[in-house]
């Protein structure tokens, strides 16, 4: 089945568009883009790219990258060395 926003807030993805022209980079905000498109609209990057555009030279040259949220593992690892440590 495809991603769809909805999908990608529960599965805590996060998702950076980069312009090929000027190598701007961001992350979206997948809470805009469920209020934007409704949270049962595809989420694929063939489906967003076209609604994309640079924020720093309004290029739509645009790559979408999909990658799980780290901050979550982040916190696991803190607390995995917390407990290793004894502190
Ligand atoms: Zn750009």
């Amino acid at each position: 089945m495809a991603w769809t926003v909805q999908k990608l807030i529960d599965d805590h993805m996060t998702l950076h568009a980069s312009c090929n022209a000027c190598h701007h980079n961001r992350q979206l905000d997948l809470s805009v883009l469920r209020e934007r498109l409704g949270p049962d609209a595809p989420a694929m990057a063939p489906d967003l790219i076209p609604r994309l555009r640079c924020d720093g030279c309004g290029g739509r040259d645009v790559s979408l990258t999909y990658s799980p949220n780290t901050m979550a593992s982040g916190d696991i690892g803190a607390s995995y060395r917390r407990a290793k440590d004894g502190r």
